[in-house]
């Protein structure tokens, strides 16, 4: 009954002309009567000419970072409602990416939802452990410490707009990706924790989806886990084939 998500997070890939073409090869590929949503998430300055590229299609855009507050002297920044008038419907927050290499907190990231949700925005929050907490079985106390912290204070309408990307740190550009029952595992503990903290509403009704070297080939696996909703998608989504091969896998 949750609707199928997949979204491509193109990081810090494509020059404008390759960005424009991915775009458009991606809309032209998805039905617009797809079960699947679909969105893709360029860097910030191919935005608008990628969302001139999907127009009037089925492909969504998102932004894959966003800062905490409205707007101000916060140089080099973005703001949610930037990103809504470029187009934007979704923001990824939390990427470990920017956990782990730029820093960014727990509390921090949880600004920034409350700010990006308020604005609006639907919310693609990545959370995931690392390959030393999963070696020291520490996996399911970070997810716990991620999901708590990240939607302390929202809104019953803004979980409506929350998907959760579960992508654990040792998968992510390496071609490891968790076997189906390791993204079960994990994805279920999640939508426990929302169901004990946040009800049987928004724990059911809340999309988890998978990211991690997530390929054409190891799609259908995944999906075929009753919590697993959708996939994130990195480095296969940088060629229209492989991503559209995912979407339809999904
Ligand atoms: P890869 O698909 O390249 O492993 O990246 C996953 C990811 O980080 C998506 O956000």
């Amino acid at each position: 009954t949750r609707k199928r998500f997949v979204a491509g997070n193109w990081k810090m890939n494509t020059t404008l002309a390759e960005a424009k073409a991915l775009g458009a090869a991606v809309a032209k590929g998805v039905p617009s009567d797809s079960p699947v949503a679909v969105a893709v998430c360029p860097p910030f300055p191919w935005l608008l000419p990628v969302g001139e590229a999907i127009k009037g299609s089925a492909v969504a855009l998102g932004a894959q970072d966003v800062h905490s507050e409205k707007k101000g002297a916060f140089t080099g920044e973005v703001s949610p409602a930037m990103l809504i008038e470029c187009g934007c419907k979704y923001v990824i927050i939390g990427h470990s990416e920017r956990r782990h290499i730029l820093g960014e907190s727990d509390s921090a990231i949880n600004q920034k939802l409350h700010t990006a949700l308020d604005e609006g925005l639907h919310v693609i929050l990545c959370m995931g452990e690392t390959l030393a907490e999963r070696d020291r079985s520490l996996q399911e106390r970070v997810f716990q410490r991620q999901v708590y912290a990240a939607c302390a204070g929202l809104t019953d309408e803004q979980f409506g707009r929350l998907i959760i990307a579960y992508e654990p740190v040792w998968a992510i550009g390496t071609g490891k990706v968790a076997t189906p029952e390791q993204a079960q595992e994990a994805h279920a503990f999640v939508r426990g924790k929302l169901r004990q903290l946040y009800g049987e509403k928004i724990a059911d009704a809340l999309p988890i989806i998978y990211g991690g070297s997530v390929t054409p080939d190891n799609t259908a696996g995944l999906m075929n886990q009753p919590d697993v909703d959708g996939a994130l998608v990195g480095g296969a989504s940088l060629k229209a084939d492989s991503f559209l091969a995912i979407v339809k896998a999904a």
